[in-house]
């Protein structure tokens, strides 16, 4: 138990469950009627939809929450794991999951009658259960509506020279859209897009999403590429919301499609001992109910079709989203990740 405990402790749990972690969870594997979830993303996000399927089923949710090592636990675990279902975001942490075999392919006709097939893995080993767009923050004060870049493609051209403001180019929101970028236009001219998005950022690349927007408030540059939500949460913190009020979104296209989007999701894990339950669950999160929960709840976009987005993405504009299968953005990862190195994106 000792041991337990210092391995939880070392893997960076952020809350386990009560008393001993251990052995709850394998008290919780081998109860009926519950179903076992490893979780990145935060309680706040997820649980009021977990209380919601409990309500509704009467089948009880088991969430460990932590901010990294719930794949290396898996491993370790192995077929004694007590998890049934893992939730994160990114398609990379997704792809992840799926690479290191700890995930198993479930399909429903549910599951693939409302997610869209761009947004789940072709053989059910990861679902999309939210969409989040990487779009454009341009500055209000220096960059007339009219001129503001159109596509991602864009950000490469020399007028912007000294104006863009990037976080990492290998942190995973990067990696994905350059991947996407590498599926559109092939190796060659992602790595030019790269060349000429470096030559124009304002500074080396720091920071979060949040922290680019930040900088465009200062005065630091005029244009960052972030995540759509972060509007919402920018508007949501007060000393935030001055950045917010700074810029304006803008919807980029990529090789004349739609903008750039990634998902958060879910996968059933390999050793999954409450299998027909963890797939109910999987059921009730593609509902419009708890579609429209957890949109909500972080300014993301529903999957499911006719499911209502919240006022303020209604206010930000309308997303088109590029439908180019996340599969094809995971198969290019290992490129994009090349590329970046190449380029010296980050020196
Ligand atoms: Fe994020």
């Amino acid at each position: 138990m000792r041991f337990q405990h210092g391995l939880l402790a070392a893997i960076g749990l952020t809350a386990a469950l009560t008393s001993s972690p251990a052995l709850a969870a394998e008290q919780a594997a081998i109860n009926k009627g519950e179903v076992n979830v490893y979780s990145y993303r935060q309680p706040f996000l997820i649980q009021p939809m977990f209380d919601a399927f409990t309500r509704k089923s009467g089948v009880k949710v088991n969430v460990v929450f932590a901010k990294k090592g719930l794949v290396e636990r898996l491993e370790q675990e192995g077929r004694n794991s007590p998890a049934d279902l893992i939730f994160t975001v990114d398609i990379g942490r997704l792809s992840d999951a799926q690479n290191a075999g700890v995930t198993q392919s479930v399909s429903t006709p549910i599951l693939t009658g409302v997610i869209p097939q761009s947004l789940r893995q072709s053989d059910g080993h990861w679902y999309g259960l939210t969409q989040r767009a990487r779009i454009l923050y341009v500055s209000k004060d220096r960059v007339p509506l009219d001129d503001a870049p159109k596509s991602y493609e864009e950000l490469a051209d020399p007028n912007w020279k000294g104006r863009i403001c990037t976080r990492s180019g290998s942190h995973v929101y990067q990696v994905a859209l350059t991947a996407a970028m590498i599926a559109h236009h092939g190796e060659a001219r992602a790595k030019d897009w790269l060349s000429g998005l470096k030559a124009n950022l304002a500074r080396k690349p720091q920071g979060n999403d949040r922290a680019q927007v930040k900088a465009i408030k200062e005065g630091e540059c005029d244009i960052s590429l972030g995540n759509n939500y972060y509007f919402g949460l920018m508007l949501q913190n007060e000393e935030q919301f001055a950045w917010a009020q700074s810029v304006y979104p803008v919807f980029p296209t990529l090789a004349g499609n739609g903008t750039h989007v990634n998902i958060s999701g879910m996968a059933m894990t390999k050793a999954s001992p409450n299998k027909e339950n963890a797939v109910k669950l999987m059921e009730f999160l593609t509902s419009n109910l708890a579609q429209q929960m957890y949109a909500e709840q972080n300014f993301e976009y529903p999957i499911a079709e006719g499911v209502p987005q919240s006022g303020l993405l209604r206010s930000m504009g309308k997303l088109k989203p590029d439908t180019l299968e996340l599969d094809k953005v995971a198969e290019n990862r290992p490129m994009a990740i090349k590329l970046i190195n190449e380029v010296g994106y980050n020196d």
